[in-house]
């Protein structure tokens, strides 16, 4: 039976929904129903309901001074650019020509949770990643709940690894490409927490560091589906390292809270630490 949403998607957009567009609709609303009814988190009415028509990607800059891992004084962990894509790049070129590390960083995901056709076209798998990612920011969000933006970021990713996997496993017991997506963003975050600590302990050495980190990353994109392609795909300067320490750093923290305490739910899991 054609779920609600994908009726509504019907008549907004008076095109006809193709057997992969009602797949996708349907695997949102058991998606939506795990959310509330399993993992209990408060996602609203309006969680990935309606389309971002423009479907552009929403661009982000990382900038960070070049002997340490730290963002410029008086500028924030990153700078909030949307779909304006020039003023990314024209913010991204003033620091990068003042000598500072900067990555423009373009995402399908974020927690507005508006549906965008990059992401309704990534593989399921990286689909309901992204879904149970962001839902996690909503609900903190909902919930007034605030945690250090670094413990945030890797608790949404910890979830969505731990959580992705158990869900599709429960509605269709296909969930080895889940599994292997997680193997890889694990690969990434182990070998990116190692850097950040050699950088600290060996910073002349830290060009040559930064090298052998990007082979690694590249290594491990050989097998990675699109999403992680497009989430990890950039040069692996100090910017990058300073993006990725926010969800690294704690991830193996979080994801061994879940393995403990037995797939309990974030809600339960994050006030734990505090
Ligand atoms: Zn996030």
């Amino acid at each position: 039976m054609r779920s609600f949403i994908s009726f509504i998607a019907c008549v907004i957009f008076s095109v006809p929904l193709s057997a992969t567009d009602t797949t996708r609709y349907e695997l949102l609303d058991r998606l939506r129903d795990y959310l509330r009814n399993d993992l209990r988190l408060d996602i609203g009415d309006e969680f990935y309901t309606t389309w971002n028509e423009s479907g552009t990607r929403l661009s982000y800059i990382y900038v960070s001074r070049p002997d340490t891992l730290a963002p410029p004084e008086g500028v924030d962990a990153f700078i909030y650019i949307g779909e304006d894509s020039l003023r990314a790049d024209s913010v991204f070129f003033t620091y990068a020509i003042q000598n500072y590390h900067s990555l423009h960083y373009r995402t399908a995901g974020t927690s507005a949770a508006k549906l965008n056709a990059a992401l309704w076209n990534y593989p399921e798998e990286a689909f309901v990643f992204i879904v149970i990612h962001e839902a996690v920011h909503v609900h903190l969000q909902r919930m007034h709940k605030k945690i250090p933006y670094e413990d945030e970021e890797a608790l949404c990713d910890a979830t969505a690894d731990h959580f992705g996997p158990l869900f599709l496993r429960s509605i269709s017991g296909e969930y080895k490409a889940a599994l292997r997506q997680r193997k890889i963003n694990e690969n990434i975050y182990a070998k990116l927490n190692h850097a950040e600590d050699r950088f600290y302990k060996e910073k002349t050495k830290a060009e040559m560091l930064r090298a052998r980190t990007e082979k690694d990353v590249q290594r491990q994109l050989k097998k990675a589906n699109a999403f992680q392609v497009d989430r990890y795909n950039y040069p692996v300067n100090n910017a990058y390292l300073m993006r990725y320490h926010s969800y690294a750093h704690n991830y193996f923290f979080f994801r061994a809270q879940y393995l403990e305490y037995n797939s309990r739910p974030p809600d339960v899991i994050a006030p734990r630490c505090y």
